[in-house]
This record gives structure tokens, C-alpha cells and sequence, in this order.
């Protein structure tokens, strides 16, 4: 089974639900859309002179056309490449010459930047959705269904982050993303028609393999007018639509609590915040549950096995909090159905039960390997299991707990210290607002642990105040050796923080 076929399979389904809306004005049903997809799909093929196999950069904001061009794509039996549409055409450009993209669909202002790219225009033919040939294009005559059903051709190349280095291409097929669609349906929410996702988060990452589970089963995808996330416009989409989801960072949790609270509104039509993509605190997530009820589930899943390796479901996250369980909280909860999780010594060797090590994951939704790099792939796919570079361990009630990635543990003294820890015990200070710890080269240890703090408004926190605080509650070498107060982290696109960024900042701030 390909993903174009499954959509054709919703088209007979639902014909006449609402498979995409935006804002007020744009709302298309399945059969609406299945006619827009089967045109770009022809004029991919016919006019631009696609291949199967070839590979399609978008460089969207959310819009209504990213459903369809997705669609298209596959239908075409392209390969998308899905790219942050708030990176810099230089790192655009390198992602386009490792995949190989000789098309690009952007708009606006990103599509005449693109264009202005020396480099990106040498080698991609930028093409605007709201020019004429897009327009024109959907009238093009339709592609007929029933290309190759292979479920290992490519479906998505997905650029890593890249926090820690040069991003990778992640080859994500046909047969991983449907795995991926089934482990949401059963393990995070089921979906019935008429059910609605709020794009608010980066279509070309967790949102964009969110909408999959939902056109399988009928249901609406929702694209804010804004083309990202705004806390107004937001909370009016969640009252327009009903028993509506959304995939969010947790940063964005934490603005959508702080909206709700100031202006004392909550969202009428709000079902499950589903939150993933960075380490989720248990006082944020307190804070959340608090304010909307238990409508918070949480995911763990790298680019490498798309959105998919453990979660907690919003009834157990709603559950923990009443209950205080603070080990579930803690926690990224139960391996998802078709996911088999281990935990690994530096060896690879199984490490005891309870002991912290790699994680390890196997099953049907890991990548097929590193685009154009045998060699990144053999070191992280051994033995057909995937080694995540993420540092954690099972707890007897086989609950995931996740320390830090690998690079990121500071060694001080010999000692491994997992900023992680650190982090949430100065969030539990009154004064700190956000908070993110990394390691500094030291002559004496190694490495020190340097905290940056956002403070609160009006907090007049100070190090002596954070000093006592971490001794309440850790281990005296775990206590930062530096406090850096700042008024915000550098983010990535999708809300990661940046710690190689905070890194370089240590030495001009001496
Ligand atoms: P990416 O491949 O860019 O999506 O980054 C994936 C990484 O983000 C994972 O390997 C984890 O280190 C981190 N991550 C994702 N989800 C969570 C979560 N729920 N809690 C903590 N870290 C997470």
C-alpha cells in the first residue's frame, strides 16, 4: 500500500467531507481535492518533466496548496523534500544539491528570495504557487491512478534539524509513513471525519506527518490564514472547528498556556494538544494540563523514525498529574505498537534493566537510511535496529525515560551530568521562566555546567537564589558553575533550542 493510494482510497470514502480548510474562506471537500491533486500531478509529470523518483523541494509556509501538492507528488510517485521555510536559501541550497531537486514550489517573498540565490538559481527552477502556471496547472488534465504500488520507493526526504551539524537527508518510504499514519491512529488518537488538525507547527516536519493519519480517515486539515502559529488566530481557529488536535513544541504549549491564562479565554473545540520534538518539563506540562484538562498527550520520535517511538497518551498525562505520579511525567512514556525499544551500552550490548544507555529502536517506521551517505547510515542503522543518539533507560513499569542526546551530556570530573536534570529543577524556581543547560570547557573538569536563564517578568532572580534552589534538590556537582541570564533561547524553526548556539555565546559573555 503507497500513500497515494490510500488517498485515493479516503476520496471514496469521504467525497464530500471538508478535507481542507483555511481560515474562514478556503474549505474543499476529498472529491475537490482529489481533482486539484490529479491535475498538479499531470502537469508534475507532463509539463515540469518529473520522473518517478524524482525529487520535489517545497518551500511553503502552511498553506492550503501544501495538502494537495503532497498529494500530488505522490501521486506523480515523486519523492518530497519538505524543507523549513525559515532557513537560509544557503542552507536551502546545500539540501537541494544533496537531494538532487531540480524543482521547487515556494511563494511570495520566499520564492523571489529563492530565486535571488545564486546558487538555487543555478540549479532549481523555483516556481510560485500564486503565479499563473501553478494556476493554470489546475486545470490540467488528470493523471491516471495506479502507478506503482511499491511501498519501499521514497516518499519523504526529511532534513534533520541539524542542532548538532551539517543536516542529513532521512529517506522515509511509503511503508514507513503508513506505519507511522497506523501507530498514530491506534497509540495517540483515533480520527473520524469531521475531526480537525490546526496546522500550526511546520508542515515540513511533525504537523506535515500528522495530516496523514487524518485525510486517512476523513478528517479536516486546518491551515491558519497566518501560515504558522499565532495565539489569537489560534484560539479562534479552536473555536471554529471542532474536536480539534493540534502537534506542537513545547514552547508553543507554554505560549498557548500563558494566552489562556492572561486573557482568561479557552478554546471551545480544542480536543488533544499532541506535544513532541523537544523535552517537554513536568512543570510545563503541569501547567498545561492545568489549564486546558487533560487534553495533552506527549510524543518522542527523531526525523530517523518519523514522530514515532513512544508517547503518552492525554488521558495518562492527565491521569499522572492528578495523581502526582511524577515518574510518569518525567517520562516519555510506552514504546508506540510496532515499535520495539532497547536500551544499549556503547557497544551496542543490552544493558541491564533500569540502567541508562542508548536507545535503540526497531520496527517498521525506521528510515530506510541517510540519503547519499552509507556511511552516517551504517553507523546508525546496525543490524537493522536504529541507534537514536538519545541517552535513557526503562524503569520497571516499562515507562521511557529520556536523559539528553549523547552529544549533548556534559563530563565533569568523569562525571556524566544530563543537562536535562539540571533544567528541571531550575524550572521549578518562581523566577525562571525558560531555562537551557550545556557544558563549558574547563581546565579543571573537563566541562562545567553553565546554565542560561530567562527570568520571569519582574523576577529579580540572582545566582545566590538559583545556588540554593539547585542544592535543595541535586547533587552539589550537578549546580551550575555559571548562571548567564538572557531575555530569550535561540530556536530553531520548530522551536528546538539551539545549545551549539548558547555554546559559542559562553566565551564571548566571559
Ligand atoms: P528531530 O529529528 O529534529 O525531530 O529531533 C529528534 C530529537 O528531539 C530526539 O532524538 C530527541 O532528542 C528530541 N525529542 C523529540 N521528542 C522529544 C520528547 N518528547 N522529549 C524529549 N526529547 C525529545
Amino acid at each position: 500500500m503507497n500513500l497515494s493510494q490510500l488517498f485515493q482510497r479516503s476520496v471514496q470514502m469521504y467525497p464530500d467531507c471538508t478535507a481542507v480548510a483555511c481560515g474562514e474562506q478556503v474549505r474543499r471537500t476529498y472529491r475537490q481535492l482529489h481533482q486539484r491533486v490529479g491535475a498538479l500531478a499531470h502537469w508534475f509529470r507532463q509539463d515540469l518533466g518529473l520522473q518517478p523518483g524524482d525529487r520535489l523541494l517545497i518551500v511553503l509556509k502552511n498553506c492550503p496548496e501544501y495538502i494537495e501538492i503532497l498529494l500530488a507528488a505522490w501521486r506523480a510517485e515523486l519523492c518530497v523534500v519538505p524543507v523549513n521555510s525559515k532557513l537560509h536559501p544557503n542552507e536551502i541550497a546545500e539540501m537541494a544539491e544533496d537531494a538532487g531537486a531540480r524543482k521547487c514550489l515556494s511563494h511570495g517573498s520566499l520564492a523571489a528570495a529563492l530565486r535571488d540565490h545564486p546558487a538555487i538559481r543555478a540549479q532549481l527552477d523555483v516556481i510560485d504557487t500564486g503565479e499563473g502556471d501553478y494556476l493554470k496547472a489546475l486545470a490540467s488534465p488528470q493523471l491516471p491512478v495506479g502507478g506503482s504500488c511499491d511501498e519501499n520507493a521514497l516518499a519523504w526526504l526529511f532534513f534533520t534539524s541539524g542542532t548538532t551539524g551539517r543536516s542529513k537527508g532521512v529517506m522515509i518510504t511509503h511503508a514507513n509513513m503508513v506505519n507511522v499514519a497506523l501507530n498514530f491512529l491506534s497509540d495517540m488518537q483515533p480520527v473520524s471525519q469531521g475531526d480537525a488538525i490546526v496546522h500550526v507547527a511546520p508542515l515540513s516536519h511533525g504537523s506535515g506527518i500528522y495530516s496523514i493519519p487524518y485525510w486517512i480517515k476523513g478528517g479536516t486539515q486546518v491551515l491558519p490564514e497566518s501560515g504558522g502559529f499565532d495565539e489569537v488566530e489560534l484560539f479562534s481557529l479552536l473555536d471554529t472547528h471542532q474536536r480539534a488536535s493540534l502537534f506542537a513544541a513545547p514552547t508553543m504549549v507554554q505560549r498557548m498556556v500563558r494566552h489562556a491564562s492572561e486573557n482568561n479565554v479557552r478554546p471551545s473545540g480544542l480536543r488533544a494538544l499532541l506535544v513532541g520534538g523537544a523535552p517537554f518539563y513536568i512543570e510545563d506540562i503541569k501547567a498545561a494540563v492545568q489549564c486546558f484538562g487533560p487534553k495533552i498527550a506527549q510524543v518522542y520520535g527523531q526525523g530517523e523514525s518519523p514522530m514515532t517511538i513512544s508517547r503518552i497518551s492525554a488521558e495518562q498525562l492527565g491521569a499522572a498529574v492528578n495523581a502526582g505520579d511524577s515518574e510518569l511525567l518525567g517520562s516519555v512514556g510506552f514504546a508506540m505498537t510496532s515499535v520495539q525499544i532497547s536500551i544499549a551500552d556503547g557497544d551496542g550490548r543490552p544493558v541491564t534493566a533500569g540502567e541508562l544507555g542508548e536507545v535503540i529502536v526497531r520496527g517498521p517506521v525506521v528510515m530506510a537510511g541517510y540519503w547519499n551517505n552509507p556511511q552516517a547510515t551504517a553507523s546508525t542503522i546496525v543490524d537493522g535496529a536504529l541507534r537514536t543518539g538519545d541517552i535513557g533507560l526503562i524503569d520497571e513499569r516499562g515507562l521511557l525515560h529520556l536523559r539528553d542526546r549523547s552529544k549533548d551530556v556534559i563530563i565533569s570530573g568523569g562525571t556524566n551530568i544530563y543537562p536535562r536534570e539540571v533544567e528541571e529543577v531550575l524550572l521549578k524556581h518562581p523566577g525562571v521562566a525558560e531555562v537551557s543547560v550545556v557544558g563549558a570547557p574547563d581546565p579543571e573538569w573537563g566541562e562545567s555546567v553553565v546554565a542560561f536563564i530567562v527570568r520571569r517578568p519582574n523576577a529579580a532572580v540572582e545566582d545566590a537564589d538559583l545556588d540554593a534552589h539547585c542544592l535543595s534538590a541535586i547533587a552539589r556537582f550537578k549546580r551550575p558553575k555559571r548562571y548567564i541570564y538572557v531575555s530569550d533561547l535561540p530556536k530553531n524553526g520548530i522551536g528546538k533550542v539551539l545549545k551549539r548556539e548558547l555554546q559559542k555565546r559562553i566565551g564571548k559573555s566571559a
